[in-house]
């Protein structure tokens, strides 16, 4: 065999095995239920749990997530999919299934799968940090499943490469303008945004606050239909001069 068609079989075979592994991956991510050993239904909605939890609790949690959904705008709310929450508390399965998003408390991979919930307590509706205290209210574990369903919901109305284009604070501020069920304190946001709040500040706090807060101010202050949102391109800096000019002047 000449050393050029060795080379070949060689770069022939590590591609195989890369698309092997990928095809593998992507099959594990859409079809994850086999890691999950504890679950429990309701109409459309699916929680699942690498750790077993109360019924009744984890029933709880879809009807709340349901609720949220259910107030998501018009043209999002009719989405009648199938949903299914995977909390994932074990290391080695958070690693797995979060790939590199390891400091996300969620992620969705729709169109692929389901959406994966970092280690929670379900039967108090509750995310947990990483030094296992609770997220505090209102980001409950119903409210992390709702934003990221929120993210397909987006996605499934607007298509899927509209989505991906959209500017991060559009996509993240929707997803968690509906996880909140449309309901957005605009005025106590826009106070604590400039009083210097580092909940208001992405880069510090690591949480979505301003850009609900910049998404429920042009809906429900400004009146733009979500479609004219999503369709317009405008940028974070744009958005927020746009808040800013609305404020009354003064502390
Ligand atoms: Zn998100």
């Amino acid at each position: 065999m000449t050393t050029f068609r060795l080379l070949r079989r060689i770069v022939l075979a590590c591609f195989g095995l890369a698309l092997v592994a990928i095809m593998s991956m992507a099959g594990l991510l859409a079809f994850p239920q086999p890691l999950y050993a504890y679950h429990v239904g309701q109409g459309r909605l699916h929680l699942y749990s690498d750790r077993p939890f109360n019924e009744l609790a984890g029933r709880a949690v879809l009807a709340d997530v349901e609720g949220r959904l259910a107030k998501a705008p018009a043209g999002f709310r009719d989405d009648v999919g199938v949903y299914r929450i995977f909390v994932t508390n074990e290391e080695w399965r958070r690693r797995l299934v979060f790939l590199w998003n390891g400091g996300a408390a969620g992620v969705n991979y729709a169109p692929v799968g389901g959406v994966f919930i970092r280690q929670s307590d379900i039967d108090h509706n509750q995310v947990l940090k990483a030094d296992a205290t609770p997220v505090p209210e209102p980001r409950t574990l119903a409210c992390y499943a709702g934003h990221e369903i929120g993210h397909s919901l987006i996605s499934n109305h607007i298509g899927a490469i509209a989505n991906w284009r959209l500017p991060a604070w559009q996509r993240e501020g929707m997803a968690d303008y509906i996880a909140m069920g449309g309901i957005v304190d605009v005025d106590a946001l826009a106070r604590a945004r400039r009083s210097g709040e580092v909940d208001l500040d992405p880069k510090r706090s690591g949480n979505y606050a301003l850009y609900r807060l910049l998404v429920a101010f042009l809906l429900d202050k400004e009146h733009w239909s979500p479609d004219e949102l999503l369709a317009s391109g405008m940028t974070l800096t744009e958005a927020e001069k746009r808040l800013d000019l609305s404020l009354p002047s003064g502390p």
